[in-house]
């Protein structure tokens, strides 16, 4: 069994830059590009298969043909979604529902969703959270339009965690690009945009007040992160979220300086996303290059590998519920 190495989909959006291009050097296509959908079955934006035998294969197929390669999985989709986010603008401020309100009204996963910030201008914040305390404190607040008292500013810079749980309003603002880990679902409620309009369509984005109203967590909770840093060798292993605080997936960073051995840790394989460097990825049949912007997934029927060089890299793996 091989590396699922995976060709990213490209999504234009209102706030979206070149970085993708300039940074990551992908190819991507004119205008103005928000996300890079690069480990993705979701049928909104459809990651390929790059090379070996299963090339040019959607990432959904290889899922559904072959599940050997995820351990035989009793979960019927794919159920993460690892993207990179150019913000050249602020994002909506949004909120995502959880995997029971999301099953009931849009047929899809919920979406928990984390960000590892790539690059941040200096003085950049996110929105992430909000000041009600109740819910009637919160409606009020969003009919009186009165963003600046509700929201909450969050700043950031260059090498942060952030954990977005299902629940939680938020939005990348200018200046910040992440790698996105979450779970598969597109379901995303729209709670203000900045009265923006849309150059192509003349018109405002959809906003979805009911909905976030339903689903916002009040008061905002600050989930307590443990994060955990271990050495090995030169090498750096850092351990961002697993469960009980995610339930639905854990992710880590990986900062090789040597030659270094793995084994998928909490499901029958694994999701890497090189975000600087180059080096080797060593299985026991073949080896294969690595560089900065590869992603790819480490099938069950790879149970150990290497990897070599200086690389750094954000890995992922779902949780059973
Ligand atoms: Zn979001």
């Amino acid at each position: 069994m091989e590396p699922l190495f995976l060709s990213p989909f490209f999504l234009p959006k209102i706030w979206g830059g070149r970085k993708l291009e300039t940074v990551f050097d992908y190819q991507i296509p004119d205008g103005k590009i928000g996300e890079c959908w690069a480990i993705s079955a979701h049928p909104h934006g459809l990651s390929k298969i790059k090379k070996g035998p299963l090339a040019g294969m959607p990432l959904n197929e290889v899922y559904q043909k072959y599940p050997e390669y995820f351990g035989n999985p009793k979960e019927k989709t794919f159920p993460l979604l690892t993207k990179i986010l150019d913000a050249n603008d602020s994002l909506s401020v949004q909120v995502h529902p959880d995997n029971e309100y999301a099953a009931v009204h849009e047929h899809e996963l919920g979406k928990t969703e984390c960000w590892y910030v790539i690059q941040a201008d200096p003085g950049s914040y996110l929105i992430y959270g909000h000041h009600a305390q109740t819910k009637e404190e919160l409606v009020k607040m969003i009919e009186n339009g009165d963003w600046e008292h509700l929201l909450r500013k969050y700043p950031v810079k260059t090498g942060d965690f952030v954990f977005v749980p299902s629940g939680t309003i938020h939005a990348l603002n200018k200046g910040i690009m992440v790698l996105e880990t979450q779970q598969s679902s597109d379901t995303t409620y729209r709670l203000y945009d900045y009265n923006r309009v849309d150059e192509k369509t003349g018109e405002k984005r959809k906003l979805h007040l009911k909905q976030s109203i339903d689903v916002t967590t009040v008061p905002s909770v600050d989930p307590k992160l443990n994060i955990e840093t271990e050495k090995r060798g030169k090498s750096t292993f850092t351990t961002y979220v697993k469960p009980p605080i995610s339930p639905h997936f854990c992710v880590w960073q990986w900062q090789i300086r040597d030659r270094q051995e793995l084994i998928h840790q909490q499901a029958a394989y694994t999701l890497l996303s090189v975000i600087a460097g180059q080096g080797t990825l060593i299985t026991n049949q073949e080896s294969y290059p690595l560089k900065k912007g590869d992603h790819l997934i480490l099938p069950a029927g790879i149970k150990n590998w290497e990897l070599n060089g200086n690389l750094q890299i954000i890995a992922s793996e779902p949780c059973a519920e």
